[in-house]
């Protein structure tokens, strides 16, 4: 039993030498040069600003030097001045061994970090881009109360959503026309850093089965333009929005606890009232002209706006008007015009939403509803070799439900979107060296 243990001993002493050894070596070789000043970076503070705290109560909090904020201040000034951090940002301090600042990154936005770094004594600032690698993923889903609740319970999951409705706002209005058992089907690209994936960026294509009818859009980039398409390349952008109450205005309004006020639609005469709580944000439904902002009878607070071809859209039982609204203002569609309430002759807060052609009340649903220009003829055999291989991806690939915790980890793998006829090739075109 002896040998073993003094064996055993042995080793642990072979081990403890080699580290202690081991340790000036590295030193050796790090320090090649030795004007260098040795910064031993020994702590690190890792967290989000809190709400209501400023760099200097961190610095308070944490026992740093408040000359070495200033010093920093004037640093970053001429790139990023830090006057207004936001609340939710992740910052880091790395500090050494006098808890010194040897360097400060935080994040300027989701896509940039600011670095402020001591450079021989003196702090310089540098601002560079997360790099991103970007795939694609294939996401479903399916509508059980609304579209945000189908697409998961992240902040990701919600701007996701917001895009999706976005890109379908001339056919869809997705405050009211939503059926329980529609279901989505979606092509984005996920951005990614060394530890997962970050965040969705655009979506490529969309597949979304309402009440049975099927709406697909496809992304097609051209003329440094980007825009959504459907199959035939038809531009999905047109003069009027199916609605006048704007799916991500209405949610970016609400707190998410009650962020979609049930809408119900009516059309008791030649109009459609959207009942909404008072002050759910209203839209114009296209580009125009104020020709009237003020109250007018049963109406209330109304707005009239003429459009290009003889029609006008109104706007009627207003709270009140959003700022600048009044006779002759140019307004673009989705513009926020005012606020909904029940003013004028009202039994509760709705929008009274009608349009007209040359002053005779029509149905929006079957107005001429021109659309942007198509893709030009030129570029179509581009964009059909593209919905093509989109339209693959539809037939062989997985789309991970809404509802899967595992969605955000499963992408296209990158020989498959190759075989596809290359839909990422198609756009790289970046000098490739061999
Ligand atoms: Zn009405």
């Amino acid at each position: 039993m002896k040998r073993p243990q003094s064996l055993l001993l042995a080793f642990f002493v072979f081990i403890f030498i080699s580290f202690s050894l081991y340790e000036p070596f590295i030193k050796l070789f790090n320090n090649q040069t030795e004007t260098a000043p040795e910064v031993a970076p020994i702590k690190s503070i890792n967290n989000t600003i809190e709400n209501g705290e400023t760099l200097f109560s961190i610095f308070t909090k944490y026992g740093l030097r408040t000359e070495e904020l200033f010093e920093m201040k004037s640093a970053a000034a001429s790139i990023h001045p830090l006057r207004n951090i936001k609340p939710g940002t992740f910052y880091t301090f790395i500090l050494d061994e006098q808890n010194s600042i040897s360097s400060f990154s935080y994040g300027i936005n989701e896509d940039t970090i600011l670095k402020i770094e001591r450079v021989d004594g003196s702090f310089q600032a540098s601002k560079y881009s997360l790099p991103y690698e970007t795939r694609v993923l294939t996401i479903g889903g399916s509508i059980r109360e609304n579209l945000v609740s189908a697409f998961g319970t992240e902040r990701e999951d919600y701007l996701l959503a917001l895009q999706a409705a976005d890109i379908l706002a001339w056919d869809i209005d997705f405050n009211t026309d939503l059926r329980s058992g529609d279901t989505f089907r979606i092509i984005v690209e996920g951005l990614y850093l060394k530890e997962g994936f970050k965040k969705y960026g655009k979506i490529l294509s969309i597949e979304f089965i309402n009440n049975k009818q099927a709406y697909n859009a496809y992304l097609f980039d051209h003329d440094g333009k980007n825009g959504y398409y459907n199959a035939e390349g038809q531009s999905l952008r047109r003069a009027f929005l199916k609605a006048p109450l704007s799916f991500r205005r209405i949610s970016s309004h609400f707190s998410r606890s009650r962020m979609h006020p049930i809408l119900k639609v009516r059309r008791p005469h030649h109009g459609i009232d959207y009942a909404a709580a008072t002050g759910t944000p209203v839209s114009t439904v296209a580009d125009g002209t104020v020709t009237f902002a003020g109250y007018r009878g049963g109406y209330g607070k109304l707005i009239i706006i003429s459009h290009r071809n003889g029609y006008q859209t109104y706007y009627g039982h207003l709270s009140r008007f959003a700022g600048g609204m009044r006779k002759g203002k140019r307004v673009q569609q989705g513009d926020l015009i005012g606020y909904v309430g029940a003013t004028g002759q009202a039994t509760g807060p709705h929008l009274h939403y009608e349009m007209r052609q040359s002053g005779a009340p029509i149905n929006p649903l079957r107005i001429k509803n021109v659309a942007s220009d198509p893709i030009p003829a030129g570029q179509m055999t581009e964009f059909k070799t593209l919905a093509n291989s989109i339209n693959k991806i539809y037939d062989v690939a997985v789309f991970y439900d809404t509802r899967n915790e595992e969605r955000k980890n499963h992408y296209l793998q990158p020989a498959l979107l190759a075989a596809l006829s290359g839909y990422n090739g198609q756009k790289d075109t970046s000098p490739k060296n061999n």
